[in-house]
Parts: C-alpha cells; sequence; structure tokens
C-alpha cells in the first residue's frame, strides 16, 4: 500500500517516468503540483496534451514537425544528397545554428546505449538505411554527440554504411569531450562540421 491517496502516487509514478526524475524530485514535483492553483496545473496538462495531439515526427527525418513532414525535408532548396545523422531533434536546432549545413538530416532518437538497454533496433536505423537509394544520397555525416554512445553510434553505423559505398563522414574533434552537441558553440560546432573526415571503420 501507497503512503499517498491513489491519484497522488499515480502522479508520482508518471513523473518518476521521466529522463532525469529520480524518485525524490518525482515526489517534489508532484506536491508542488499539488499546491499549484488548478489553471496553472490545466495549462501544464493542456502542453502535454497540445503537443501529442500537434506535434509528430517528420515520416522522413524523425524531426518534429506539424504534418506529415518537417519543413527541412519539404524545402527543395535542400540539398537531398547529403545527410547529417544527429540523436535528437534539438541536435537539427544546433546545427542549423551554424549556417554550415545546407543537406537534410535524420534523427536516430536516441544513442546506442547497452547500460540503458538501447541497442540499434530501439533507434530509427532501418528507416535511414530505407532512405538512402531513393533519395540518392552519396554523403552521411555521423553528427552524434562526443560521448561514448554517440561514439558507439556513429561506429556502428560507419559499419554498416561503408560497405553501401557512401562516404561516410564524421564531425571533426574539437567539440568538448563527454558533452552534447547542443551545448557547443555555433563557432565550434560549425568548424567541427567543416573539419569532418571520412571515417575509418577498418
Ligand atoms: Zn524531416
Amino acid at each position: 500500500m501507497s503512503a499517498y491517496a491513489a491519484p497522488v502516487q499515480d502522479l508520482i509514478d508518471e513523473l518518476g517516468r521521466l529522463p532525469g526524475v529520480g524518485p525524490k524530485s518525482a515526489q517534489r514535483i508532484a506536491f508542488h503540483l499539488l499546491k499549484l492553483p488548478k489553471q496553472d496545473a490545466l495549462r501544464l496538462a493542456r502542453a502535454i496534451t497540445e503537443v501529442k495531439d500537434r506535434v509528430a515526427f517528420c515520416q522522413r527525418c524523425f524531426n518534429v514537425c506539424e504534418g506529415d513532414e518537417c519543413a527541412i525535408c519539404l524545402d527543395d532548396r535542400r540539398d537531398a544528397t547529403v545527410v547529417c545523422v544527429v540523436e535528437e531533434p534539438r541536435d537539427i536546432v544546433a546545427v542549423e545554428k551554424t549556417g554550415e549545413f545546407s543537406g537534410r538530416y535524420h534523427v536516430l532518437q536516441g544513442a546506442i546505449s547497452p547500460i540503458e538497454g538501447v541497442g540499434p533496433d530501439q533507434l530509427r536505423v532501418k528507416e535511414l538505411l530505407a532512405r538512402l537509394e531513393p533519395e540518392g544520397v552519396v554523403e552521411v555525416i555521423l553528427c552524434t554527440n562526443p560521448n561514448i554512445e554517440g561514439e558507439a553510434t556513429a561506429m556502428y553505423l560507419s559499419r554498416l554504411l561503408q560497405p553501401l559505398g557512401l562516404t561516410v563522414t564524421r564531425i571533426a574533434s574539437g567539440l568538448p569531450v563527454g558533452g552534447d552537441l547542443e551545448y557547443a558553440d555555433e563557432l565550434t560546432l560549425g568548424r567541427a562540421l567543416e573539419g569532418r573526415r571520412e571515417v575509418d571503420a577498418g
């Protein structure tokens, strides 16, 4: 039996499923929400409902979008032959800010992480492979985070993609190791993109 009324315990359980929210934080947030004026709490509930109703993932690249495809995929001025592979939609924002990239993207929706039980099957890898030929892709830039999971993901993808006769490149080092792309400044990330090198998967 929980010490709390069932609806409170449900809320704590749901919050505890969010990334980075441990049991203690889940309790703290739940009690914060309980104390909020009703209209403030409902605004949060509505924002969640809205985002689930109106925003989906692009059918081509898995960026967030309203409608079937995102604005980048729909923009025919962009170079369809170069695809920049990133972990999350927020990484697209980071790369776009550099102004150094005019191709398309592919969002994996995560990175390989044995500790968290995430393998290639949980990522949008199949969907990436399916795009390559129909879209005439000649270069894939592996723009995953410069940390253990991101490097493992880049290595896995380069082994998968190189036999297909594509140019597979990895963004240059120089980014803070262990960090996330989204925290890199535009100039550093722009240089890392510009200085990308062909991967030697061996
Ligand atoms: Zn898209």
